[in-house]
């Protein structure tokens, strides 16, 4: 049996995720933003927690480290570049590092721009990518500590995975960034089936995740900012790729 995953809501609009290893019973959070919705799911899974692979140091992906740390004795681990700000850390791990849950094997891929230390998690032979605030479906994380041409270079590394991957990101933010979306990138028949689609599911109360990332290519205008077609509808015709991913970002935050 291959990889499983439970997905559920935390805080406001954060996903939860557990990913499980059915041989070994290796169970690990995907950042850890609450602990009572992670303890409910793992209750209703009967999995028990081993580790936490947290992306970055945001509050609203650690807050449950040390509460879930105290009961499940759990090993964490964390981007090596930001430790420091995370509380409860066992392990550090930088680009190309591997993480075990159990005999899960998660390739680190680093991924600067949200944060300066931003990581996300790879499990290539179960493609699964757990991308945090990096990239959303249909949008990507605000640019906070790092430049645009990094979190562009961070782009750039979701775009080289294969499409099958399935993709778990940080936040439901989707109706939202389809909106945005549509606005840059209006003759995009993908992104209007993406858009109706979503729409259904979240009328049905429903996660809009996982993506893919061959959806994503199709839909998503921040991994496409190399497409002609977008830099054409930003009046920017001609333009280096990533000059109109920062004009994309930019207007998203007006947005
Ligand atoms: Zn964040």
């Amino acid at each position: 049996m291959s990889a499983q995953t439970r997905l559920f809501m935390c805080r406001s609009d954060n996903f939860g995720v557990l990913l499980h290893d059915p041989k070994t019973g290796a169970t690990a959070a995907i950042d850890a933003p609450e602990a009572a919705p992670i303890e409910l799911a793992l209750q209703q899974t009967g999995w028990k927690l081993t580790d936490i692979l947290v992306t970055h140091h945001h509050a609203d992906h650690t807050d449950g480290i040390m509460a879930l740390k105290a009961k499940w004795k759990c090993r964490v681990t964390a981007p090596a570049a930001e430790a420091d700000k995370i509380p409860g850390v066992d392990a550090t791990v930088k680009e190309g590092d591997k993480v075990k849950v159990g005999t899960l094997i998660g390739n680190v891929i680093e991924t600067p721009g949200h944060t300066l230390g931003h990581i996300v998690y790879w499990f290539h032979a179960d493609n699964l990518l757990f991308a945090a605030d990096n990239l959303f479906s249909v949008g990507c994380g605000r640019v906070i500590e790092g430049t645009m041409d990094q979190m562009w270079s961070s782009m750039q590394k979701m775009n080289d995975l294969p499409d099958e991957t399935k993709v778990f990101c940080g936040h439901e933010y989707t109706a939202s960034n389809i909106k945005f979306a549509l606005s840059v990138d209006k003759g995009n028949a993908a992104l209007l089936a993406r858009a109706s689609e979503a729409a259904k599911q979240l009328a049905g109360g429903q996660p809009t995740i996982p993506t893919t990332i061959g959806e994503e290519k199709k839909v998503n205008p921040f991994l496409r900012a190399a497409e002609a077609s977008i830099a054409a509808n930003l009046g920017m015709a001609g333009k280096p790729a990533n000059e109109v991913f920062a004009e994309l970002r930019e207007r998203k935050n007006k947005f």
